[in-house]
């Protein structure tokens, strides 16, 4: 069975105006998303996170790699033709009060993919779909004669994710959805996206800082760090029993020492991440790595398949 969506070996390399230098944002990174599938991305700030949201949703070209959805490769793949992965594949970002338009009443805004879809609807189709896309989110029907002032960040992302469902997606690709919310209002809205999960069969891309968060809805997590992915495979062996030194640190920064997954805390990884304008020598990670030896500072590790992971360090055998 091919995966509804996957980046394969996907570099993404900006020039730096001016210089010579390149940002190498995304290097080597291969990832496959399964229908129905929640795979959670984390990694700390500028570590590519959100390049490669931009990348699954085909906002950005690689520089080099691919995209393929449904087993079909996307490589060129524009216009008219790239339609259907557009109404298959939809978005919601991390900000609330930016990605709603405040001068649209709510059910326009929700609507506004209808509009730009090849379904053929009449005014009143379009308000009942808007309706149940409404219901979806738990939100009354007359919130679509409001405007976004009117809400709050939580009900504002239900507006938002009510719009990603509209046209039945098969895959939402979820960048930050919750970070900007209160901490009380996080639990319901990750809540939600899970009832409409098992409702709909959708498969989400969630990335996410909050590592509880991701751990509990994820089946599958990737670690990234300065662009590369270090270690991917099953949502509940990397939070427990991650293999790779850097999800180690990265996990020990929010798990107890006994592993109790209750009792989260907030601590940062320790050292600063490493820069993708500038990256290291060898493996990216050596700088900060408790357990880096000789060889780490001049040859970069390939990614290997090791058990259920796969894991791009030297010492992981
Ligand atoms: Fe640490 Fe070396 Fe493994 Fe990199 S390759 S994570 S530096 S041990
Ligand atoms: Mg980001």
């Amino acid at each position: 069975m091919s995966a509804l969506l996957e980046l394969r070996d996907i570099t993404m390399h900006y020039p730096v105006r001016g210089t010579r230098n390149v940002v190498r944002a995304v290097d080597g990174v291969s990832l496959s998303i399964q229908p129905g599938q929640t795979v959670g991305l984390v990694g700390e700030s500028g570590s590519g996170k959100s390049t490669i949201a931009k990348l699954a949703l085909k906002l950005q070209e690689p520089t080099s790699g691919e995209l393929r959805f449904q087993g079909e490769s996307l490589k060129g793949v524009k216009g008219r033709a790239l339609k259907p992965f557009r109404q298959q594949v939809q978005a919601v970002f991390q900000d609330p009060y930016a990605s709603l338009n405040p001068r649209l009443r709510i059910g326009e805004t929700i609507a506004e993919p209808l509009l730009a879809s090849d379904e053929r609807l009449s005014a009143s189709q379009r308000a009942e779909r808007v309706a149940e896309a409404l219901a979806a989110v738990e939100l009354p029907a007359d919130v679509a004669q409001r405007y976004p002032h009117q809400f709050s960040g939580g009900q504002r992302q239900r507006v938002a994710i009510a719009r990603a469902l509209i046209l039945k997606p098969s895959l939402v690709v979820l960048d930050e959805p919750i970070s900007a919310l209160d901490v009380s209002i996080r639990a319901q809205i990750l809540n939600l996206l899970a009832e409409l999960q098992q409702k709909h069969r959708l498969a989400y891309l969630f990335i996410a800082h909050d590592l509880p968060a991701v751990g509990a809805i994820s089946d599958v997590i990737a670690v990234m760090y300065c662009g590369e992915l270090l270690e991917t495979g099953p949502a509940a062996g990397i939070a427990t029993q991650p293999r790779h030194p850097y999800t180690r640190m990265l996990f020990a920064s929010v798990l107890t020492p006994d592993g109790d997954q209750q009792a989260w805390n907030t601590a940062e990884p320790v050292g600063e991440p490493a820069s993708p304008t500038n990256p290291p020598s060898g493996c990216r990670f050596h700088p900060r790595c408790p357990e880096a030896i000789a060889r780490c500072r001049s040859e970069s590790p390939l990614a290997r398949q090791v058990g259920d992971r796969v894991v791009r360090c030297h010492l992981v055998t």
